[in-house]
């Protein structure tokens, strides 16, 4: 059994990677940020306040549908996902269902915030990917003009620094590089680059530990 964590702030290329090595080695993938986004999104539809503990944990039993909808893409829901998942009673909602995904027969890849470190933390590669703000707000602007938004700049580089600041103080499961992780700076670096040196990474652990 193979399990490789893949961790990183938002915009990081984390997502990508994380795909990416799911099939160069033939793993299933979870995505951890779609299941706080999802609990973010119940939040609001249930007109809850998503700073309210007891209202973002009512949302944690979510339909799995919900994991399909495009909504849960936006820079918004992001958001509230951030917002959500600072309450430690959503993180221990969520736990188990991380944890059965690594740990299933031939392993798994997961990305989000906390897999080298509270979820999988023996995993048997970590990899943290980063980026610099600006680089990864242009990667937002980009994608919401290639969907035909209308991006601003200015606005984008906010949201981030909020959700890195806000993601990186919390008291439970910040977001923060795991022992024994190797980072990855995906700003300098096009996406194939970025996969090859990835891949190069968790060779390198994957050997070490044999
Ligand atoms: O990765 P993504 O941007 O989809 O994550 C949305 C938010 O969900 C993050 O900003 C973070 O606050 C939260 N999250 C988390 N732990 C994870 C994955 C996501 O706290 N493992």
């Amino acid at each position: 059994m193979t399990i490789i964590a893949v961790d990183g702030p938002a915009a990081s290329g984390k997502g990508t990677i994380a795909r990416a090595l799911a099939r160069h080695y033939g793993l299933p993938c979870l995505d951890t940020g779609l299941l706080y986004r999802a609990v973010g999104l119940s939040v609001l539809k249930a007109g809850g306040d998503p700073d309210h503990e007891a209202d973002a944990l009512a949302a944690c039993d979510f339909d799995a549908p919900l994991l399909d909808d495009p909504a849960l893409r936006s820079e918004a829901v992001g958001s509230l996902a951030s917002r959500v998942s600072v309450h430690p009673g959503v993180r221990q909602a969520l736990v188990q269902r991380q944890r059965d995904f690594a740990t299933q027969p031939g392993g798994a890849i997961l990305d989000g915030r906390d897999i080298g470190t509270v979820i999988a933390p023996d995993a048997d590669a970590k990899i943290f990917v980063t980026a610099s703000v600006h680089v990864r707000a242009r990667r937002r602007y980009d994608d919401a003009l290639a969907h035909g938004g209308h991006p601003d700049m200015d606005s984008l580089i906010a949201d981030i620094q909020a959700r890195d600041t806000r993601d990186m103080s919390r008291d439970h499961a910040p977001l923060r590089m795991a022992d024994g992780a190797d980072l990855l700076d995906t700003s300098d670096l096009t996406i194939e680059a970025a996969i090859r040196q990835a891949i190069a990474l968790v060779d390198a652990q994957l050997e070490g530990r044999r």
